[in-house]
């Protein structure tokens, strides 16, 4: 049975309760971790918070230094951290690996930066006497990290990496249903001789453990990934003590594929937009929105690419041409899936591809990817997030209509278009409400370039050197009395 983080040590729940990890395609238990509760939460941010002055006064290099041995030990051990994420989260073993390496070279990012972190000096009128100001950066305390299941690594990194290094001591909570391969991963980290308190991880339910540690008066900062109802409830528990809170949300991303677009670029980024992870991504293609002069053609090349995914266990390797696509995590995610396409088809939806679960699966969550043409603007999968391999399509005359279109959600996180004509270029990148917009190019999370939503797909950033200011005091200090 896998045990907690805290305070430099294994632990289970004080109250020995346990509950079972599922793995997704095969609906075994993978293993039981603690079922923690307030009193272990209170335990935890106790710990994080003594251990918060001596790291928060650590030499910057040094707070750097760990992290960087941590990335090594996390590097010999990526084969285990890689099966163990594929068992829990249901995702292929390549995708689990691309998500591993894209963690580490996360925290490398953020270890790299340590030593380079800079306040400000500023001259000041002498009205009150000669003084100088200066702008100095102290971390905050305690933050509680809460990561959703989709992405359980490298969310956890995009908070932790730069928490750290600003000198934070923090509390992780992964999402109840994938919590083993971040314990991995928080206790190579640890091996690389963090002091205890310094990073710890509570497992258990979000009602519980999650709004224990919200609620906590020494949380001092909150940095949550998931869904938009859970990010308002987080809210609302921050307010009584004022928390600095990151959001990063739901999203609905628009992708426009305009007359001149190259298809096959195009066809390629919507298929690994739409069908990574089985589609259960924040920065995904959910609404494709195609210049009608070009749609046919989009259409049979999408399918003829949607044809090649085959659902099975990620541990399995797909032979080529095939592409392995993971089942959907839960049973209720794959409820979702389904409602939302009935409704789509009920309002005029045509069905072009899979809309199924695939044959001879009587175990696992696997969903056909699946492919819907036309349905109406009102539908499910246009006002909600789809978080699953369903893919809506359209046609539209010119970019206006695009771009109309492509605002036309409660989100804004993620957009995309496909175009070589600068004029469209710049009418995207100014008018689509959304916190990126790539140009010819996948929707993919670089670790250099801030990240975040508008509108109710959140606020606040991750990623790039925008993140660590979220993990600052900004601080004037006036040095007067000069002469
Ligand atoms: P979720 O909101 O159900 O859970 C996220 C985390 O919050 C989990 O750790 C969960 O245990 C915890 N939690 C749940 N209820 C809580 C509460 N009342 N108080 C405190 N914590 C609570 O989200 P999910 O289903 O795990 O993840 C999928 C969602 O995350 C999707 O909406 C997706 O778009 C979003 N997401 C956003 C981004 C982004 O960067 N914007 C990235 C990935 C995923």
């Amino acid at each position: 049975m896998a045990q907690m983080f805290v305070a430099g040590e294994w632990k289970p729940a004080k109250s020995g309760a346990t509950y079972p990890v599922i793995n997704p395609a095969t609906e075994e238990v993978v293993d039981h971790v603690p079922l923690a509760g307030p009193e272990d939460v209170e335990e935890a941010v106790r710990a994080a918070k003594e251990a918060f002055p001596a790291w928060a006064k650590r030499d910057f290099e040094e707070r750097g230094e760990l992290l960087r041995k941590g990335i090594e030990i996390l590097r010999a051990h990526r084969e285990e951290v890689v099966e163990t994420l594929t068992r829990e989260q249901g995702k292929p073993l390549h995708e689990a690996q691309g998500e591993f390496d894209h963690l580490l070279h996360g925290l490398a990012y953020y270890a790299d930066l340590a030593t380079k972190i800079r306040g400000a000096y500023q001259p000041l009128p002498s009205r009150l006497g000669p003084s100088y100001g200066l702008v100095i950066k102290r971390p905050m305390g305690v933050v509680a990290a809460i990561v959703p299941w989709n992405f359980p690594l490298t969310l956890m990194g995009t908070k932790i990496g730069p928490a750290l290094v600003a000198g934070n001591t923090v509390v992780v909570k992964p999402a109840s249903t994938t919590p083993l391969a971040a314990l991995k991963v928080v206790g190579y980290l640890n091996q690389a001789g963090l002091p205890p308190g310094v990073l710890n991880l509570i497992t258990g339910a979000g009602k519980v453990v999650g709004e224990a540690l919200v609620s906590h008066s020494e949380v001092r900062r909150v940095a949550f990934t998931g869904e938009t109802a859970t990010g308002r409830r987080i809210l609302e528990l921050s307010v009584p003590h004022f928390k600095r809170v990151t959001l990063e949300l739901g999203g609905s991303d628009p992708v426009i594929v305009c007359s001149d677009a190259d298809l096959d670029k195009a066809v390629r980024g919507v298929l690994i937009g739409r069908f990574w992870n089985a589609g259960q991504a924040c920065l995904a293609a959910k609404r494709i929105y195609v210049f009608e002069d070009v749609y046919d053609a989009f259409v049979e090349k999408l399918l003829a690419g949607v044809a090649r995914y085959e659902p099975g266990e990620g541990w399995v390797k797909a032979e080529r041409p095939r592409i392995r696509i993971g089942p959907l995590h839960t049973a209720k995610q794959r409820e979702e899936v389904l409602g939302q396409l009935q409704d789509a088809l009920a309002k005029g939806g045509k069905l072009l591809y899979g809309g199924r679960i695939p044959e001879a699966r009587e175990k696992g969550f696997f969903f056909m990817p699946t492919v819907v043409a036309e349905p109406a603007h009102d539908s499910r999968v246009v006002r909600e997030e789809t978080f699953g391999p369903l893919l809506p399509i359209w046609k539209v005359r010119d970019i206006d209509e695009a771009i109309r279109l492509a605002n036309d959600s409660i989100y804004g996180l993620g957009s995309s278009i496909w175009t070589y004509n600068v004029k469209w270029i710049h009418k995207a990148a100014q008018e689509i409400e959304a916190g990126m917009t790539w140009v010819n190019q996948i929707h993919y999370g670089y670790d250099e370039l801030p990240f975040g939503g508008v509108k109710q797909s959140g606020y606040g950033k991750e990623h790039g050197l925008e993140a660590l200011e979220y993990y600052f005091e900004t601080k004037s200090v006036v040095v007067g009395d000069l002469e």
